[in-house]
């Protein structure tokens, strides 16, 4: 008897992820860089694109400006955290285009310092390989 068919891995449907283990991200076509990325005040000031005065005094109208200038999508006054802008193809607005590295890597946000420890489905993550784009 086989394995069952083979479960085509879907960015989009966490049920198709496979564990993550060591090495992964070699060559991978950074589909989770596509997924909504939320972030924090401290994650936007340490991506040096809000200052801490701006943080303490009003995150409403950071949240206009990084609205209007395309850096987010989102904020949530309730939890106080934005969502990044993403590009046509859901990329994230700080995944290179042409190699999918990461252009903020050493400044990245704390949920990317933490996928997939944490994410839709911890312990997995939705590798796809760039030869298979
Ligand atoms: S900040 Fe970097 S690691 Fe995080 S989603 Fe964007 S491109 Fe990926």
């Amino acid at each position: 008897m086989g394995n069952g068919p083979e479960v085509k891995v879907d960015v989009y449907r966490p049920s198709t992820w496979p564990k993550y283990t060591k090495g992964m991200c070699e060559g991978c076509w950074a589909g989770c860089c596509t997924l909504p990325v939320e972030v924090s005040a401290f994650d936007l000031i340490r991506l040096e694109i809000i200052t801490e005065d701006e943080a303490a005094s009003s995150l409403k109208k950071v949240s206009r400006r990084l609205h209007a200038e395309g850096v987010i999508q989102s904020f949530s006054a309730k939890n106080q955290l934005f969502i990044l802008e993403q590009r046509g193809g859901r990329d994230c607005i700080f995944l290179g285009a042409k190699d999918r590295l990461c252009t903020v890597y050493e400044k990245r946000p704390q949920v990317c310092r933490s996928f997939p420890k944490i994410g839709p489905k911890p312990g997995s993550c939705p590798q796809i390989l760039k030869k298979h784009c």
